[in-house]
């Protein structure tokens, strides 16, 4: 092997510190990545691979290096694609001007940038926060730690212990948990500044898993009709659980955060559940760093991060301080720069917010549809009015973290009755707040130092709007809303600070200076001057000294060998002052230099970098000064984020029609006029038909949903689901009115989806949905259950549905709030035997071969299921829907299948005339009278009085 050059020295020197990440090698106005970084880089970027001789007089083929390069300027979109993909990017920039360099230019790395730690606004999505988090199992533990680098946002918490949950095993012990703290801040628990600890409670963090408490203990041989074989099968099934018990509680926290990139102690690493859920649930990029968990390196780096304080809050939470100690050495490790911003630390325990799994999440399709993945259909998009990236966010965790503390939910949804009454004061507030900067992002990239002018001027405009956004909520006078308005810092002085520092159109980078305001700084004026006008400089000068001396003839010139020289002609020699050196006799006179002259000839050579550097100073100077600011800051973007998401849920709610729910521990869901949020936003041409829900405690716990494909079930048990998870994120709900029992947990089993890539069928995704929705759920709980046991044969299935179901209602196991709808008509008699069990189904008519659908939920059983008919109208071919009626003929006649009922003697069905004026009344509602000609007025009552009359 060749000798290699000093630099390819260096770079293998620099590169054995990065093993893993790509190394970005700063080579003049180019990043060169070499051997196999340039591989992936060219593979990843299309970019040409070329090759280098890495050895002094190494020539042949196999020797040289593979290579490629962007541009230095153009970096962070390369860098950004590279990150997008899940890769590392190491940034090694030359740390001294080469121009001055002795010998090979020093170069180190500044920052090493990952999927859980970029910046650069070109890889965020401004509406959601972007996490990287630390996983750290610990006996029967596991702590989990959260940060947002690009706010400064940071999250702690732990699951499992030996401690009984209290979800499991007291129902009721919620009325006595203490509100969450950060009540300081008016929504609850979100955005509270000040070392904050969410939980309140010192007993809820470290909270025991219940599952097999709750299983095993569940007594199943008491299920009343339940088979008594389940009993010993299911205490089998989960005792043979390979995985940690707590494994789904820790999934479910990911989830809340949906991390970029994960950290990870040794025994999280060996964990193979969980490697695979953050591979293929979270696409997450994931690393093992056992010496990044130590505890004595904890202690300290959260004691620097955060505080006595918050260590100390930490010292018996043993698995939360090593994730958070895990977190911040990794954090300093890649990006050896300032994050001071990252200083208030939210410690929560496991009962502040309503747990919700990854399924659940995806099926209720909260921020995103089910099958697009679009935000467009998912109930973020119908909720999101914000106005804010930062509200935009705010919103978005509200969402992802629902509350159970009925005192601080009432606090949200009052505020959200407050700006909701007084339509003028909140779209005032709505426009100061429109267009408004990210005002937490931008702090974040100033005291990260990769903020430039622009970001600079964009903070300033951000903190411009304040006076106006403070005026216009002051006008409320609910008092958690006045708590906010004071919380509202208008920060004139930081404004003015950069207002008065900065130029109006700066350029987008800080390296070529010119982004000082003119007036700022004499120093630079001067610098600026001369470098704008350096013969007028010297025009200038040349005169004062014409006028000192009395020379008329004196010149000031410039050649090589001396600079800037004075010439006087022989004639007025005896004028030159004293303090004149001569340089130089010439035919006609002398040439001479002074002090006050070389100096301007120094400045007007230097000026240009003497300038830049100034600049630089300056501008460090301003980012110190808002860096040392960043709590103020932040204190006052997190109450416009709550002003913003606040309004949004009143702007939707006016809009909308919603009421505000009453939120209570009753343990009811009483819901009038109840509709699908989402739904009812997507229908065109049709009205969305409102329905009643009651679900008790004791009565009509578990409801049985019939009713024929298309006829509206799984709409329905969604519009339940979604109205109880709404009025727990403090918003109003789609309804006329509705009284809510906080749910501890909302479950589902919905829909019929395999996930092939982890290996699981069809079915086996169901049973295992259903698995941990039994595991999980308490008494507090809200069960949705569409459909279950569809994926094997007819009796297989039913038998598990109705074991399922029985397993559901009785309360002496679980008695869990459960909406259950099914194909399997025989378990409407189910009504008779199983306490609290109640059937609905959702109407129908027929003419002739058409089927019409009401919508209307009602009490009792449906007769069948008009497969067929809806097989027809999904354009099944004509030969095929008559052989399918054929067939059903043959199997009725058998006794195998049910046989039809005639239509008139259907169970529970509703008037058409009913129906029709509920249409008619939501339409009337709905219509905007102003906007109407007359003309399209008189059109819609023809089209009214039409449907009235049938
Ligand atoms: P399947 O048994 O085939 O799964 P389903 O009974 O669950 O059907 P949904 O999927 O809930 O039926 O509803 C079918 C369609 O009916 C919805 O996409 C929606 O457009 C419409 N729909 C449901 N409920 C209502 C309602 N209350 N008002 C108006 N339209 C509704």
């Amino acid at each position: 092997m060749a000798k290699l050059t000093p630099m390819m020295e260096q770079y293998l020197e620099i590169k054995k510190q990065h093993p893993d990440s790509i190394l970005f090698f700063r080579l003049g106005d180019f990043y060169e990545m070499f051997d196999e970084d340039a591989r992936i880089a060219s593979r990843e970027l299309d970019l040409t691979l070329t090759s280098r001789d890495h050895g002094k007089n190494a020539k042949p083929k196999e020797e040289q290096l593979p290579m490629c390069g962007v541009p230095y300027h153009a970096s962070d979109a390369y860098v950004a694609r590279l990150i997008a993909k899940g890769y590392k990017v190491a940034i090694c920039e030359q740390v001294e001007d080469p121009a001055l360099a002795k010998g090979l230019v020093k170069r180190d790395i500044l920052r090493v940038v990952t999927p859980g730690t970029v910046t650069d606004a070109a890889c965020l999505d401004d509406r959601a926060g972007n996490f990287l988090c630390a996983v750290c199992l610990a006996g029967d533990r596991a702590g989990a730690a959260f940060c947002d680098v690009s706010t400064g946002e940071a999250h702690v918490t732990v699951v499992g212990g030996t401690e009984t949950e209290k979800r499991g095993k007291n129902p009721r012990s919620k009325s006595a948990e203490p509100e969450p703290a950060g009540n300081t801040d008016i929504t609850g628990n979100e955005g509270s500044v000040g070392n904050r600890e969410n939980a309140g409670n010192t007993d809820s963090i470290g909270n025991a898993d219940n599952t097999k408490n709750a299983y095993n203990t569940g007594n199943a041989d008491n299920t009343g009709n339940a088979d008594n074989t389940t009993n010993a099968e299911n205490g089998e099934a989960v005792d043979s659980e390979p995985v940690p018990a707590f494994l789904e509680h820790l999934v479910n926290e990911l989830a809340r955060f949906n991390p970029a990139e994960a950290v990870l102690n040794q025994a999280a690493w060996d964990c193979a559940p969980l490697r695979a859920a953050l591979d293929e649930k979270f696409h997450c990029r994931t690393e093992c760093g056992p010496d990044r968990f130590l505890p004595g390196t904890a202690r300290e780096n959260v004691q620097k991060q955060f505080g006595e304080a918050a260590l100390e809050r930490l010292v018996d939470r043993e698995a939360a301080l090593l994730a958070l100690g895990g977190l911040l050495h990794y954090l300093y490790e890649t990006q050896k720069t300032d994050l001071s911003h990252v200083s208030e630390l939210d410690i929560y325990g496991q009962s502040v917010y309503m747990e919700l799994d990854l399924a659940a999440r995806r099926n209720l399709e909260l921020t995103q549809t089910l099958r697009g993945k679009e935000k467009r259909g998912s109930l973020l998009w119908v909720l999101d009015r914000t106005k804010t990236p930062m509200g935009g966010r705010r919103l978005r965790s509200w969402l992802d973290r629902p509350l159970l503390n009925v005192t601080a939910i009432s606090r949200r949804s009052g505020a959200v009755e407050a700006l909701a009454a007084n339509t003028i004061a909140r779209e005032e507030l709505i426009a100061a707040l429109t267009g408004m900067g990210d005002m937490e992002r931008l702090l974040g990239r100033v005291v990260y130092g990769t903020a430039g002018g622009r970001d600079m001027n964009a903070l300033r405009s951000a903190m411009e709007r304040l006076p106006e956004i403070r005026k216009q909520l002051s006008t409320f006078g609910y008092p958690p809303l006045r708590l906010l308005t004071e919380r509202v810092d208008t920060l004139s002085d930081l404004a003015d600070r950069i207002g008065r520092t900065i130029a109006d159109e700066p350029p987008v980078g800080i390296r070529e200076g010119g982004f000082i305001r003119d007036g700022f700084d004499a120093e630079v004026d001067r610098l600026r001057h001369i470098l704008k006008d350096g013969k007028g400089v010297i025009t200038e000068m040349e005169a004062k000294e014409k006028e000192a001396t009395g020379i008329r003839t004196l010149k000031i010139r410039y050649n090589k060998v001396f600079g800037y020289y004075i010439e006087v002609s022989n004639t007025f020699k005896s004028q030159v002052p004293d303090h004149y050196i001569r340089k130089q006799t010439i035919a006609n006179g002398e040439r001479y230099i002074t002090q006050e002259l070389k100096d301007l000839e120094h400045s007007i050579l230097t000026a240009d970098q003497r300038v830049r550097d100034l600049e630089q100073e300056l501008f460090a100077q301003l980012r110190a000064e808002l860096s040392a600011a960043a709590p103020r800051i932040q204190a006052v973007a997190s109450a416009v984020a709550q002003a913003d998401a606040l309004a949004a849920l009143a702007a939707v709610a006016v809009a909308n029609r919603y009421c505000r729910p009453v939120v209570d521990e009753s343990g009811v869901i009483e819901i009038h006029e109840g509709r699908h949020p989402v739904v009812e936003q997507m229908l065109k041409d049709t009205l969305f038909v409102p329905n009643d829900t009651f679900m008790g405690e004791k009565e009509q716990r578990v409801a049985i949903i019939t009713g024929p494909n298309m006829a509206g079930k799984s709409t329905y048990m969604r519009q339940v689901a979604l109205i109880v998870l709404m009025a727990q994120i403090g918003s109003f709900v789609p309804a006329s009115s509705a009284r809510i029992g906080i749910c501890d947990r909302i479950f589902t089993r919905i829909g019929a989806s395999d996930d092939l890539s982890a290996g699981q069928s069809t079915f086996m995704v169901e049973m295992t949905e259903v698995a941990e929705m039994l595991r999980g759920a308490t008494k507090r709980s809200l069960l949705l259950l569409d459909e279950i046991g569809r994926g094997t044969s007819t009796y297989d299935g039913m038998s598990i549905a109705r074991a399922v179901l029985e397993y559901c209602a009785d309360r002496r196991v679980l008695g869990a709030k459960t909406l259950f709808a099914t194909h399997y008509h025989e378990l409407t008699a189910l009504e008779a035997t199983l306490p609290g069990t109640v059937n609905y189904n959702i109407a129908v008519r027929t003419r002739g071969e058409d089927i019409i659908f009401l919508r209307k939920i009602v009490p009792g059983g449906a007769d069948r299921s008009y497969g067929i008919e809806v097989a027809r109208l999904a354009g099944l071919p004509r030969p095929v829907i008559r052989r399918a009626k054929a067939v059903l003929k043959e199997l009725e006649a058998e006794g195998r299948a049910p046989a039809v009922q005639k239509e008139d003697s259907a169970a529970g069905q509703v008037s058409m005339a009913s129906v029709a004026e509920a249409e008619v009344a939501a339409a009337l509602r709905k219509c905007q009278v102003d906007s109407l000609t007359p003309f399209e007025a008189m059109s819609l009552l023809y089209e009214w009085k039409k449907k009235l009359e049938g």
